[in-house]
């Protein structure tokens, strides 16, 4: 690897005091995929870097890539959007968050993915023009998912193959974690709600959304108790393959009210 200077696009996930006038800037580049980079004099730093390395601002930056396992070294960032309005509402900021700890647990460091970096750019415009928390970032973690090899099979029962639809008069339908499969309710033979079960109508709205590009997703009108109501099977779902909790989840419920 060249140690000349490089250059690449990229969106702050993270942003953490190193010692006295440093600051740790995790990113995620199309070109590089995650990674960690040193911003030496950040936090003292009147003119380099002053207000451009803040959770999800869009940077074109300059860097020296790392020598033997160690940070790489921010050269320049040129701020290309800063996304204002995510900080100064809280459940913008809240959704925002947790797409970016879903980007930060899901990606390994140093394996990019335009679709992954897409997303997030995606997320972050629609929030800060004003979309609707809830749905965008069902939308952003379905298809994350997607990228990360883990698309939940949402098309019919695994077991009896049964398309949902109204006729049959099935409700529910659990979604089976440890294969990301569908069961329906007969199937299962378990009436009882779980943290994985989806309704009839929650079951639709996902299978429109996997099915739609990032440019079709503002035709879907997703109520917000249906975004609710995926959004925790997702999370369920996530929290099972990633064997960790994800942190940014509670502070959302916090802010919609709907902690139990
Ligand atoms: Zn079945």
């Amino acid at each position: 690897m060249s140690y000349q200077n490089c250059r690449t696009g990229c969106i702050v996930l993270k942003n953490v005091d190193f010692g006295e006038s440093d600051k740790i800037i995790t990113l995620y580049s199309p070109d590089i995929g995650r990674f960690a980079a040193i911003a030496k004099g950040a936090k003292r730093s009147k003119k380099r870097f002053v207000n451009k390395l803040e959770e999800f601002s869009l940077l074109d930056i300059s860097y020296r890539p790392a020598r033997h396992d160690r940070l790489h070294f921010l050269s320049e960032a040129e701020l290309k959007e800063a996304f204002l309005s995510l900080r100064t509402n809280c459940q913008r900021y809240c959704t925002a968050m947790l797409a970016s700890e879903l980007v930060l647990r899901f990606t390994r460091e140093h394996d990019p993915d335009r679709r992954i970096f897409s997303l997030l750019h995606w997320l972050l415009e629609s929030l800060h023009h004003g979309a609707s928390p809830l749905p965008t970032v069902v939308f952003f973690h379905l298809h994350l998912l997607d990228a990360c090899g883990y698309r939940p099979k949402l098309e019919h029962c695994a077991i009896c193959s049964y398309l949902p639809d109204n006729k049959r008069g099935l409700s529910s339908f659990t979604l089976q974690p440890s294969n990301g499969t569908l069961i329906c309710s007969r199937c299962s033979g378990n009436t009882g709600r779980s943290r994985f079960t989806l309704s009839l109508q929650s079951l639709k709205f996902l299978q429109t959304a996997q099915g739609m590009t990032i440019k079709q997703m503002h035709r879907l009108q997703m109520p917000e108790n249906i975004a609710s109501e995926c959004l925790s099977v997702l999370y369920s779902y996530s929290k099972y393959l990633l064997q960790c909790d994800i942190h940014s989840w509670s502070f959302l419920l916090k802010i919609t009210g709907k902690q139990k």
